[in-house]
């Protein structure tokens, strides 16, 4: 069958793509092998958000007594828990179909997996499709570290872990990146024990040292156990113990194991040389600027890209290729700023460039820093853990990247995007007034620990 679109995942870009070109009068076909919507509806952002809550309210109950609150014994019904994230999951996914099938005849969705079969032409669950433009966006799995003896233990990936329905006696994570420090600390406030071992030296590796500090602070005085700088020489175990043996000697008993040592595309399958798509040596579609893959008329978007793997970068992927394939274009992947967070408490978020980054490319900033327990609103609702840094241009006194750690950090590292995405003089988060007592007037007094905007 000819159409003029073939789209095959329906991730965070996949689907408003799809819906929009089918609303903008172009004959749609979308493939979709497993549940709608995509990772972040199915196995990442909503659940696992949905789950963090869940987490945060017992902790704010066990630790309601510093603030005079006696909340008695806290338990926590883990089934309730993920019934509760089911549902939402369900709404979210629901509203998935209902805007593919709101397209009507122009959008045609296909259950099955796509596979190249020559250039531009898609086999879905036997039938063959032909288009002018074929958006691939097929994500990312789990990787599955070559660890000796993993794979005769019932090992949890991210979406195994989120229907347990009983809490683990002891949770080990292998891995201290975004998911595992996420579902560290969630397991923990669920009532579990936890240990996390990661090779690297300090929890989220790639972010500011002085961010993963203030995190490992908080995960130490919950209780959660750090092994860092080790890894895993082997696994053993079965149904009720995992037993992790560490390169060096040593070893971590458990009851239960989370890998979360990084992600992958799913490229493998997807029968990339049929249509003459390059993948790089990690199996990412190579894209240019505008999302062109090696193949002509293929375009690639989202996780199965190098580059960040975050909801919002995908959907920003949808609309900067929405435009470009509507002819009328200006942005590209190239010229984008894609703010980050962890979703931990505190949380950990950045927009722009990390120090060591910023002076590997030459810059030489002005650094500010400042604890958040120096910020009113901190002491007085008591949440004082975290960090915040900025990094400013002398030359031009714009902001080449921020890093907060801190309550509501995910929604305060967003001050910094217009004014970075506008190239305009940090002194405009100076001169601005901020609400008194917020959070933000924290950030608004980081950027006066500048030497230049501060006022004796
Ligand atoms: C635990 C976890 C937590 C996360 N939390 C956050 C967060 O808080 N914030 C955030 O921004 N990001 C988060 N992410 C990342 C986010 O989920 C992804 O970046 C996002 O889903 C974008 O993915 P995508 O659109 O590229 O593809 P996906 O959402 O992965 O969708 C790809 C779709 O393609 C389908 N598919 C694959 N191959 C084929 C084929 N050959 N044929 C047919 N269909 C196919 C898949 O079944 C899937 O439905 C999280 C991820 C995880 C794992």
């Amino acid at each position: 069958m000819k159409v003029d679109v073939i789209v095959i995942g329906t991730g965070q870009a996949g689907v408003p793509l799809a819906a929009r070109l089918a609303g903008a009068g172009r004959r749609v076909v979308v493939a979709e092998r497993k549940a709608l919507g995509g990772t972040c509806v199915n196995h990442g952002c909503t659940p696992t958000k949905t789950m963090v809550a869940s987490a945060q309210a017992a902790h704010v109950a066990r630790t309601a007594v510093r603030l005079g609150v006696r909340a008695g014994r806290v338990t926590v019904d883990l089934a309730a828990v993920v019934d509760r994230k089911d549902r939402i999951v369900r709404q979210w996914r629901d509203s998935v179909g209902r805007r593919l099938r709101g397209k009507g005849r122009r959008l045609t969705l296909v259950r099955g997996h796509a596979r190249f079969v020559g250039p531009r032409r898609v086999e879905i669950a036997g039938e063959r499709y032909e288009a002018d433009v074929v958006v691939v966006n097929v994500g990312a799995r789990p990787v599955v570290p070559p660890v000796p003896g993993l794979d005769g233990v019932p090992w949890l990936d991210n979406a195994r872990i989120m229907e347990l329905r009983r809490v683990p006696t002891h949770l080990v994570v292998l891995g201290g990146g975004y998911i595992g420090c996420e579902f560290a600390q969630m397991f923990r406030r669920f009532g579990a024990r936890v240990t996390v071992v990661d090779k690297a030296g300090r929890l989220l590796a790639t972010e500011e040292p002085e961010a993963s500090a203030a995190l490992e602070r908080v995960f130490r005085d919950e209780g959660i156990r750090l092994v860092m700088r080790t890894k895993a020489r082997s696994v053993s175990g079965g149904a009720r113990a995992v037993t992790l043996r560490l390169e060096g000697g040593g070893r971590v008993r458990g009851s239960h194991l989370l890998v979360a040592v990084g992600r992958r595309p799913n490229t493998d399958d997807l029968g990339a040389e049929a249509a003459g798509i390059r993948l790089d040596a990690k199996g990412y579609i190579e894209v240019d600027e505008r999302y062109r893959t090696t193949a002509e008329g293929v375009y690639a978007v989202g996780d199965c890209t190098p580059g960040p793997q975050f909801t919002h970068a995908a959907w920003d992927d949808h609309r900067i290729l929405f435009d470009l394939l509507q002819g009328r274009g200006t942005r590209t992947r190239n010229d984008r700023l894609v703010p980050i967070t962890a979703f931990t408490d505190p949380q950990v978020a950045r927009i722009g460039l990390t120090e060591r980054d910023a002076r590997a490319r030459g810059h030489t900033p002005e650094v500010a820093t400042k604890e958040f327990g120096e910020i009113a609103r901190a002491v007085e609702t008591d949440r004082r853990a975290g960090t915040m840094k900025i990094l400013l241009d002398p030359k031009t006194e714009t902001v080449l990247g921020a890093s907060i750690v801190g309550a509501e950090a995910g929604e305060l590292i967003h001050i910094f995007a217009p004014v970075m995405v506008a190239g305009v003089s940090a002194r405009a988060m100076v001169d601005a007034e901020y609400v008194h007592p917020t959070f933000a007037e924290g950030v608004q007094s980081l950027v006066m620990s500048l030497e230049r905007y501060a006022i004796e």
